[in-house]
Order: C-alpha cells, then structure tokens, then sequence
C-alpha cells in the first residue's frame, strides 16, 4: 500500500512539477545505499504525491520478505514479480515509486518506465554508499564473503544502464532536503520548466549537481558544458533584483566576458565588471583594495553580489571582497580554470598573499551558488590544466584509491574533455563537498585537503610565486610526491604507494622533483625556512599530511624539523648538515 500524500502547502514548482508529469510517475532508481526510499519519501511529500515502493509492495503481495524470497525461490523468480509489480504500479500513476536496486535493470521495465514515468537516478560513490550497506544484514545481494567486492562489481555492472534515466541526481551525505532540492531541480530541467529557458537549447550536456551541506549556508554546485550561457537566468533566481559586481581577469575577460554579460542582460540584471591582471600577484593588498573601491564605487549594495569570474585568484581575492566589502555580501563562483572548477571556489576559504606568505590574510565566506562550466576549459592553457589536474589527482590520493585508479585509466579521457572530464571533477566536488561540511573551519579533517601543500607553498614562496617557473598546481604535484616519499623514509607506507603516486603524475606531464622547477637554486635550509610561514605551524611544529596508502592520508602534526631537513637534503642531493 502506498502513503498517502501528506497536507503540506504544495509550492509552485512543486505545483508546475506535477502538472508537466501529466499523469506519469516519477521512478526513483538506483543502486542499494542510495537513499531511493527515504529521498522519494520526502519528494512525494514535497509534491504532494503518493510515495510507494516497489520491495514493500513485493513483500506485501508474496506475505514474505525479500530474503524469504531470495532463499526459498531465487533471484529469477523475485525479478519476475518485481517486473510485475513495478508495471502495476506505474499503470497507476501519479506517485513517486521508489524501486529496488535491479528493477532498472531489466529491460522490459525501463521500457514501462519510459512511457509512464520519468526516471530519476540517485547516483552514489562507492565510498558513500558502502559506509551505508555495510552493517545491514537484509540486502541478499551481499550475503557473501566478500560483500565490498560485491558492491564494486554491481556498480560497473548497473551504472551503465542507470545513466540511461532520465535525470541524475548525486546521493551524498547531509539532509534529504537538500537532495530532494536538486532532484526538483533536475526534474524540472528535464520536463522543461523554468530551466528550460536557462539552456540555451540544443546541444546541452549532461550537468552533474553536487550540494555543499551547510545548514543555512548550504550552496549547489553545478558542472556541466555551457552553463556560462545560463549564469544571468540562474542569478537572477538566486537573488531576485540584485545586482552584480564582476570580478574578473584579463585572459577571463578576453575569452568569456561577452558571454557572462550577455546572458545576465538578457536576464535584467544590472551589472559591472572590474579587470585585474591575471596571475598570483593579484592577490594582494593593493588590488585587494583597487577592487574593494571599484564595488563602492559601483553602489553595489549588501544586498547584491559579487561574481568571482575566473581561476583560483579571481576567486580567492573576489570573495574575499565579497567578505569584507560593506561587512559581507554575497557572491556567486563561476569558476574558469580546472583547478578553481575542482577546488578553489568550493569551500569558502577566500585571501590574498603578504609579503610574509601566501593565503595568510583572508576570510571564511561561503558562496551561494558555483557555476562551473567545461566549455570554459577549451580556452585554458594545457599547462594550466595539468596543473589543475594535480589536485583532481590528490581527492584520490587522501581519499578514494577507486578514483585513484579510475584516473590512471581514464586520464586521457579527462584532458580530452566530454563525460570522463564532467565526471571527473563532479567527483572532486563531492569529496571537497563532504570533507568541508564535516570540517568547514578546518579544525581537523579539512586539513587532508592540504596534501602536498606545505611543501608547494614553501617552493612557490622560494620562486616569488613567478608563475613562468611554477604555478599553484605544479607546487601541488611536486608537494604530493614529496610527501608520499617522505612518507615512506617515516616507514608509513611501502615505496609502491610513493612510485605510483610519481608515476602517475609524470605520465600526465607534471613534475614531481623540486630540481624540475627551472633555475631552482635554493637549498634545503631555505625550504625549510619558508615552511615555517605555513598557515599549518602550530606553536613552532610543522604539520604535513602523509600517506599510509592510496586513499588512506592522516594529518602528522608536530613533524621534527631536522628530520624534514634531513629529507629535503636528500631530495636536493646536498651533503648532510645540521638545520
Ligand atoms: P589563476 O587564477 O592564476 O589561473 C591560471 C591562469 O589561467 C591565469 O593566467 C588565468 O588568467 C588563466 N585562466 C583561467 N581561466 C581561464 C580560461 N577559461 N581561459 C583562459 N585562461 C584562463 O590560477 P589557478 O590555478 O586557477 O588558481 C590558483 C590559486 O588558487 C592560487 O592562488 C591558490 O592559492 C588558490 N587556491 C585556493 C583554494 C581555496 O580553497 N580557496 C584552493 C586551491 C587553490
């Protein structure tokens, strides 16, 4: 028996949601762990719909349970009537149904699903929906001895076929009613709704959604090829009547800027940009402040926003702006460089540089909404994009060896462009996503996402930050090799973890030795020094994050300097001498 709707006040979208339906169901599929049940509980509710699912209704209609099932008549029999009930119920519509996780699979029912419903993926990492399955003895698929390889497998298996829905939504940790926002969302793009003018019509590509979980500070991040195009419309929804401050970069500018201000005319919102020059050196006090001046001077109000329109330090310094520029406003992400897509505008860590160190002074301000848009990734140098990719291949070091490893198959793909890049840094964004909701102030887990970090930042310091000899990204992946042999001279790991992760990166074109950076001269002693300035140094102790294998990284805290000079002696080739 399905739930009844329940008597909440139904809202417009809701309202427009259901009628586009025109009778049909919405379909919730999905692997076991990914939230069908409980997310189509409260969509329904949110709709105003009848909820019903499909493994409830089975058990109800054979008087027994699912195990029950499996074990007295066998997986083919269960799939039989779940092909059944599933077309009863579909007949029945409007409802959300949530179905089990091999209903899709079957060819017959996706044809059903087709004509009378719409199909909504709840798409899970691995990581996430293992964290879930594992202590749960009912799921008869994984009553065997080796239940996480069980699960591995059914994702290659039947991820395939769930891509074929109709709409995709990621199952991530945090409150279903953030997710059951983005399904609306995802909803309403497909039945053409209010997003259908956002578009820009033919040719659109998948968009991957991923909601950073705040509380009341919780923001979307959405990722897909021509969203640039969509930026006005989705503004102005955001912040009805508000105008906007862009801040931008000159090669940002030279490249994008038409598009950005063209859709936010068409959208009538009000509008003006400030240029600075393009590199590290912008983040700095004084274009901090010719910045700050030309918002004023713009009469932006709190009330509106700031666009962030750019790499990392167009981001860093536009939020920071936006932080600080009449106490506090808003601002909006639209990231245009692979390592902003990925890293820099997810997160609310904003600043500039002092002539002490890099990020030293700066703010916690969180985004409403990042805009990420591939196509703005064609006009970015290689070199720039490779240096970006070092961070996409650090969420797989500290934390997920499967990405890790889908990298190393599927990098090709990535540079290339398309899904594999799409999935790619969707994937970035919800391990950013989860680790800052958990940490946002970074007083413990956040910190993994330095990896590779105290090591980058003290080269980059040592180079000036001169971006012809190093850029943020390459700092990173000299950074993680470093620390992944470092982690094996402690006796963390096993040289394998340190030569794959070396290997890895040099296969794409990053360097991975401090004497890859050109003219580099400085020695051991110097290295050290500018570690000191790390933001991580607490009461004099360095702190690094290393690595006990692919996809397992912990926070050292309290890291001895000598033995940390002793190391940077060896990878300079220097004589030893005491720090
Ligand atoms: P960047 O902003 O300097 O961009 C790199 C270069 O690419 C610049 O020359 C820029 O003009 C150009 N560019 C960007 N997008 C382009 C496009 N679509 N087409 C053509 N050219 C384009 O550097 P970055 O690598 O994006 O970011 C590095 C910065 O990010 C550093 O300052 C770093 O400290 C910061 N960062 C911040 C965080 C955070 O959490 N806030 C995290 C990581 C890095």
């Amino acid at each position: 028996m399905g739930e009844a709707p329940g008597n909440c006040a139904r809202d417009p979208r809701a309202e427009a949601v259901v009628a586009a339906l025109n009778g049909r169901s919405i379909v919730l599929v999905g692997i076991m762990g990914s939230g069908k049940t409980a997310i189509g509980r409260r969509l329904a509710q949110r709709l105003g719909l009848e909820f019903v699912d499909s493994d409830a209704e089975i058990e109800l209609a054979a008087g027994m349970t699912i195990p029950e099932i499996f074990s007295r008549y066998g997986e083919p029999y269960f799939r039989d009537g779940e092909r059944r009930v599933v077309a009863r119920l579909l007949s029945e519509g409007p409802r959300v149904i949530a179905t089990g996780g091999g209903a899709f699979m079957n060819a017959d029912t996706r044809a059903r699903i087709a004509t009378s419903g719409v199909s909504l993926w709840l798409k899970g990492d691995f990581e996430v929906l293992w964290r879930r399955v594992r202590k749960r003895s009912h799921r008869p698929l994984l009553q065997n001895s080796n239940p996480e390889a069980t699960l591995k497998k059914l994702i290659d298996e039947r991820y395939p076929i769930y891509a074929e829905a109709d709409a995709t939504v990621i199952s991530q940790e945090g409150p279903h009613d953030n997710v059951v926002d983005v399904a609306i969302g995802a909803l309403e793009r497909h039945l053409g709704l209010s997003e259908t003018n956002m578009t820009g019509g033919e040719g659109e590509s998948a968009l991957e959604s991923v909601v950073v979980d705040l509380g009341t500070r919780s923001y979307e991040i959405l990722i897909g090829d021509g969203l640039l195009a969509q930026a006005g419309a989705r503004i102005a929804r955001l912040a009805p009547r508000a105008a906007a401050a862009i801040v931008t970069d000159e090669n940002v500018a030279h490249a994008h800027l038409k598009t950005l201000e063209d859709s936010l005319t068409a959208a009538g919102v009000r509008f003006d940009h400030v240029s600075v020059a393009p590199g590290e050196a912008s983040k700095s006090f004084a274009v901090f402040e010719t910045v700050s001046n030309a918002v004023l001077a713009g009469r932006f109000e709190r009330g509106d926003l700031v666009i962030a329109f750019g790499g990392g330090v167009v981001g860093d310094l536009a939020g920071f702006v936006a932080a600080s520029v009449r106490r506090g406003m808003r601002f909006v992400q639209i990231p245009t460089s692979l390592l902003a897509q990925v890293d820099s505008s997810v997160g609310g860590k904003t600043g500039i540089n002092s002539p002490h160190g890099k990020n030293l002074v700066g703010a916690f301000h969180q985004p409403a909404l990042v805009l990420a848009d591939t196509a703005c990734l064609a006009t970015l140098p290689q070199r720039e994009f490779r240096a970006g990719y070092a961070e996409v291949v650090k969420y797989g070091v500290i934390r997920d060896r499967a990405f890790f490893e889908w990298l190393e198959g599927h990098w090709r793909d990535v540079f290339a462009g398309g899904s594999a890049r799409i999935h790619a840094i969707a994937k970035s964004c919800t391990t950013k996503a989860e680790i800052v909701a958990a940490d946002e102030y970074e007083s413990g887990e956040r910190a993994l996402l330095n990896f590779g970090h105290t090591f980058g930042h003290a080269l980059e310091r040592i180079v000036h930050y001169d971006g012809s000899r190093l850029v943020h990204g390459e700092g990173v992946a000299i950074g993680m090799a470093c620390a992944s042999r470092f982690s094996v001279r402690r006796g963390l790991c096993p040289p394998e973890v340190a030569a794959r992760v070396e290997a890895h990166l040099k296969q794409v074109g990053l360097p991975t030795h401090i004497g890859d950076i050109p003219g580099w001269q400085a020695n051991a002693n110097a290295i050290l020094d500018a570690m000191f300035q790390d933001k991580k140094v607490v009461r004099g102790a360095l702190t690094f994050i290393l690595a006990r294998a692919i996809g397992d990284c912990f926070i050292a805290k309290n890291v001895d300097p000598g033995e940390v000079h002793a190391f940077l002696q060896s990878e300079l080739g220097e004589a030893r001498t005491a720090p």
